[in-house]
């Protein structure tokens, strides 16, 4: 069975009776038809008592995903399993990957989040909330300009992009306003998908209303003629932020599923890890550490990107920290990233003439990633993500690899056994978690520049020798220190295939630079984009998109949805 005939086969609860395994009471449930509520989280009963944070990153993958979405949710079923009281909390897929290249994000096989169809399509509606809310902020700044443009801002700076749901490379680059006087000022623009938005990275970074609201108003749009920001804020009488934070009200509640193994899912915002800072949002887990005892969420792609900007943004703008770190790895990620193709690496049978050649040249990207990861501070161990095709030899060579690096390592089968596949794991991970009370530490001081953040983390996270800044990087970075604003966080937009900037160099690549084409300040989110390579936040389709596989029959039913 396929991922979504699994998902429909399941045995689903109703969602009250999930909401009361953590003692979320009816009255803070707001449903959306059987499986799938809202949670009030004013009404929550709180013990006051925080559970231990669980995060799950991985190394880096090959276009398909390496399984950290399905790892999450079968460990969280085997915590439970193991008598460790335990939520999930994770990103809500985009329709980018769900009609593109990498499918949907809840997880597959037996280690689902489910209703599975709802999830990856419209779910609750927050990401049209989102988007709605921030084409709002676009509209208005043009609707100023049109109308007197008292605050002078300069057409040709403004900096937000409208934003859709969808990979779309057609509007990358548009012209607006087009028509005559009637119809606006035509001035050049474009569209980003929702998900490198800022009011994407605000929603998941704020911590309740009256953040949310103080961090849009604080989104600069654009430029004046005399080089000054224009910030939300300066929009109208009031600023652009309450319009935006009406539309993003309902949407700020984070959104309660199931797994298949029956333990409660938060699901709430979903920021790409490469050109965003990839977690779920801050309410969502700060409400799961409140309920229950032990929470597992996922960070996205590789440990330099989604696992980075969790230690150094999303924890410290959620006020939490992991207790412990898991990183996914698979047979097929060192063979792909010892040079094997994408056919190669997942080919069934017993020709595998070069393989553990392949998986000892691409486990360098597994010892770069547990190096990283180990200087974080927290315990770590690894999950061996087995696949069908994977043997018994190769797995015990992850295994025993991760032995020699000093790490704890167990191959978990989730995937094709729910959460009993992870039932060693999270055997161990309670183990951890009961001994040791370290958490992950943040790698920069609030005193550390920009320049200088960029350049550890390339240096010391990616293995790049250096940083070369653009002259237009450079020229922003002068406007930052003039503004006061070069010590804020950053948040790379880099490949999520390799630790450079050339998603061509797989492994563990030495001797090469990064460099940082353009930064864009997100005030309102509260860090600095350091975009990279060829980096784009607006993606395209591939030649044979997701889509072209699907329908739905004269019944309603859905096919083709992985
Ligand atoms: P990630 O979160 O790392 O991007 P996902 O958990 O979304 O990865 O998994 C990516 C895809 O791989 C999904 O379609 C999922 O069903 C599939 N997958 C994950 N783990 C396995 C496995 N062990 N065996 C077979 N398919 C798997």
């Amino acid at each position: 069975m396929n991922d979504a005939e699994i998902s429909l086969a399941a045995e689903l609860k109703p969602i009250a009776d999930i909401a009361a395994t953590v003692k979320i009471s009816e009255d803070a449930l707001i449903p959306y038809g059987h499986y799938m509520a809202k949670v009030d989280t004013q009404k929550i009963q709180r013990s006051g008592k925080r559970g231990k944070l669980i995060l799950v990153t991985g190394t880096s993958p090959t276009p398909a995903g390496e399984g950290k979405s399905t790892v999450s949710v079968g460990l969280s079923d085997a915590l439970n399993l193991v008598g460790s009281k335990t939520m999930v909390a994770l990103r809500e897929p985009s329709l980018g990957p769900v009609f593109g290249m990498k499918g949907g994000a809840t997880g597959g096989g037996y280690a689902q989040v489910v209703p599975m169809e709802n999830i990856n399509l419209h779910f609750t509606g927050d990401f049209h909330a989102i988007t709605s809310a921030h084409n709002l902020l676009c509209n208005l700044v043009d609707n100023h300009i049109n109308h007197g443009n008292d605050l002078g801002i300069d057409p040709r700076t403004v900096r937000i992009k409208r934003v859709l749901d969808m990979n779309d490379r057609n509007l990358r680059n548009v012209v607006i306003g087009l028509g005559g006087r009637a119809s606006g000022s035509p001035r050049e623009d474009g569209f980003e998908i929702t998900v490198a938005s800022e009011t994407m990275a605000v929603f998941c970074l704020s911590r309740d209303l009256d953040d949310l609201k103080e961090r849009l108003s604080r989104i600069v749009v654009a430029e004046t003629y005399d080089r000054q920001p224009v910030t939300a804020a300066q929009l109208g009488p009031n600023g652009a932020q309450g319009g935006m934070a009406i539309l993003l009200r309902d949407a700020m509640r984070p959104n309660l599923v199931q797994s298949i193994g029956g333990t409660p899912a938060l699901i709430h915002g979903g920021p790409f890890a490469n050109i965003a800072h990839g977690a779920n949002s801050v309410i969502a887990t700060n409400t799961a550490l409140d309920l229950a005892d032990t929470v597992v969420t996922e960070a996205g792609f590789g440990a330099d990107l989604g696992g980075e900007k969790f230690v150094n943004i999303t924890g410290p703008a959620g006020g939490f920290a992991a207790a412990a770190v898991t990183v996914v790895s698979t047979v097929r990620s060192l063979k792909y990233n010892g040079g094997l193709s994408v056919a190669e690496v997942n080919k069934p049978g017993d020709d595998r003439a070069g393989h553990i050649q392949a998986m000892e040249r691409g486990s360098e990207n597994l010892a770069r990633h547990l190096q990283n990861v180990k200087s974080w501070g927290a315990p770590v161990v690894v999950a061996i993500n087995q696949f069908p095709q994977d043997t018994e030899e190769e797995l015990q060579w992850v295994k025993d690899f991760c032995a020699q690096h000093g790490v704890h390592a167990e191959v978990v089968s989730v995937w094709a056994n729910g959460g009993e596949g992870a039932r060693a794991l999270a055997e161990h991970l309670v183990e951890v978690l009961n001994d040791s009370d370290d958490t992950v530490q943040p790698m920069f001081t609030p005193e550390t520049g920009i320049r200088e953040r960029i350049t550890h983390i390339v240096k010391h996270v990616y293995g790049g020798d250096g940083v070369d800044f653009s002259a237009t990087a450079e020229r922003q970075l002068q406007q930052l220190e003039a503004a006061g604003q070069d010590k804020l966080p950053v948040c790379m937009a880099k490949t999520q295939y390799s630790f450079s900037d050339d998603p061509k160099a797989l492994g563990a690549p030495c001797d090469f630079r990064v460099t940082v084409r353009e930064l864009n300040v997100r005030a309102g989110a509260g860090f600095v984009v350091a975009l990279t390579g060829a980096m784009m936040t607006m993606p395209g389709l591939p030649a044979d998109p997701a889509s072209d596989n699907m329908d739905v029959d004269e019944h309603g039913n859905i096919v083709g949805l992985f």
